[in-house]
């Protein structure tokens, strides 16, 4: 099938790269041209593991293709895939501005039945502002009621996880397809039904349902993944004061199969492109409905809360004057296995050490390109501030002459260190572990001085 994806970013380009593995005709639209730049010179503008090696192959077998040409990106699919950015506005609700700009150059250039998809994360209520704003396009170019330029606005949220984004592509756990019940509906399913065969030969993942359900599952889906996180962090707070362990309650929680082990870890709150900004915009979505989101609202301030823990812990260990002190950091991107810094609670962490006088030294496996340009931009007005901070190739590196270790992303490269080594080049033994990732009984046998989120230090 001859598929259009407008916006070539983490959803857009994996989605295109899946569906063109699979054997459809794909073409990626951005307006960035850096992106489409990086894309028609082989590279790939994010790191996705398996990402590159889908593009290259697919790329040589002529079924995918970048540009930033929108009257032939429009002109190329019988589905167009909005997939691009709906960060949020001012007042927490979700800047559709994007979207909109994409449903208006799908109408004003529109060339037969067009199945326009809303993979975007988006309120609902959105698909129907799209098919206002396509049918406005058209009508404009006196094509209103056409029979040949009829459209359907689908729902069809993405939940791939950054870092694993390939393989939730080519093995979903399911597929939310909401869609009207008319006769461009109709057509509309029929299409999106040959689209997703091969990801539903085994057994049936598609979940069909109205529009609105649709847009709705994804902010909820999301709001429980974010509830179970803050949740999780404030049972280690209390785990701190009463002298518990939240590692042994979490496994003793997680046996429980109503409840189950995943998303169940404490840490230095959720960060991302996602959970911060959907939250917020459901919050929004509930006070334009006169619907109070309490729950919601309290796991929004959890987790800013809990973004300050290791500088809590850091300053209440060593002052709350840190000037002169040096801090190597481990791990920047909000996640492992991903380049993204969008809301990483490194920002906030490293942010507030060089505020109070100290120097970091930060390494990350795959985000220190793009930490680099993110934290010149936070830092942008506080030049003798940003002087402090640097970058090191290695996570070795920042270890020389530090007076602690802080780890902040859970990369699997960070859980066996050489601690010895380590001990022999630290000016003193100290680890704040924001992930949990070491034995605190293992640590003080070793001599080494280890704060946990939610763990008792063993002296
Ligand atoms: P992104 O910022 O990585 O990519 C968006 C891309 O759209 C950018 O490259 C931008 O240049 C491009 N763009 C903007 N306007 C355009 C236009 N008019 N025409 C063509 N291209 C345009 O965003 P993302 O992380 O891929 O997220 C996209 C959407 O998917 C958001 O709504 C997000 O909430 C949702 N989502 C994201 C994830 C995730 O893990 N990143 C997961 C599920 C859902």
């Amino acid at each position: 099938m001859k598929i259009t994806i407008i916006g070539t970013g983490y959803v857009g380009l994996v989605t295109g790269a899946c569906l063109a593995e699979i054997g459809h005709d794909v073409f990626c639209l951005d307006v960035d041209p850096r992106k489409i730049e990086i894309l028609n010179s082989g590279g790939v503008p994010i790191h996705e593991p398996g990402l590159l090696e889908i593009i290259t192959r697919t790329r040589a077998a002529g079924r995918i293709t970048f540009s930033t040409d929108v009257e032939a990106s429009v002109a190329h699919g019988e589905i167009q895939f909005i997939a691009v950015g709906t960060p949020p506005d001012e007042d927490g609700s979700a800047d559709l501005q994007y979207v909109l700009e994409a449903a208006r150059n799908i109408g004003r250039y529109s060339n037969g039945f067009k199945v326009i998809v809303d993979k975007s994360t988006v309120p609902v209520g959105t698909a129907q502002k799209v098919s206002a704003v396509v049918e406005a396009e058209l009508a404009a170019r006196g094509l209103s009621g056409s029979a040949q330029h009829r459209f359907s606005v689908v729902s069809n949220p993405e939940f791939l996880k950054e870092g694993a984004a390939v393989e939730d592509c080519m093995r979903p756990d399911r597929i939310v397809i909401g869609i009207d019940d008319d006769e461009a509906g109709q057509l509309a399913r029929e299409k999106m039904k040959r689209l997703y065969m091969p990801f539903n030969r085994n057994h049936e993942r598609t979940l069909y349902m109205d529009v609105r359900s649709a847009e709705f599952t994804k902010y909820a889906a999301n709001a429980m993944l974010a509830t179970r996180i803050s949740f999780m962090n404030e049972m280690s707070n209390l785990a701190d004061r009463v002298g518990a362990d939240i590692e042994a309650v979490r496994r003793g929680i997680g046996s429980d199969p109503r409840i189950g082990y995943h998303f169940l870890y404490a840490g230095v709150g959720y960060g991302g492109s996602c959970f911060p900004k959907d939250v917020q915009a459901l919050i929004r979505t509930g006070g334009e409905n006169e619907q109070r989101l309490r729950i919601l609202e309290a796991v929004e301030e959890v987790n800013h809360e809990q973004k300050a823990v290791l500088v809590r812990k850091i300053t209440s260990t060593l002052g709350e004057d840190l000037t002169g002190r040096t801090f190597a950091v481990w791990g920047l991107a909000f996640k492992p296995n991903t380049d993204d810094m969008r809301e990483a609670p490194s920002r906030r962490l490293i942010a507030a050490l060089l505020a109070r006088g100290a120097s970091v030294r930060a390494y990350d496996p795959v985000a220190l390109h793009e930490a680099r340009r993110v934290f010149a931009l936070d830092l942008h007005d506080v030049p003798e501030q940003h002087a402090r901070l640097h970058f090191t190739n290695t996570q070795d590196e920042t270890l020389a002459g530090a007076d602690a270790l802080v780890i902040v992303t859970e990369w699997k490269e960070f859980k066996s260190p050489d601690f010895n080594h380590m001990k022999s080049v630290l000016k003193s033994p100290i680890i704040f572990d924001g992930r949990n990732l070491y034995e605190p009984d293992a640590m003080a046998e070793l001599g080494i001085d280890y704060y946990a989120i939610g763990r008792p230090r063993v002296e």
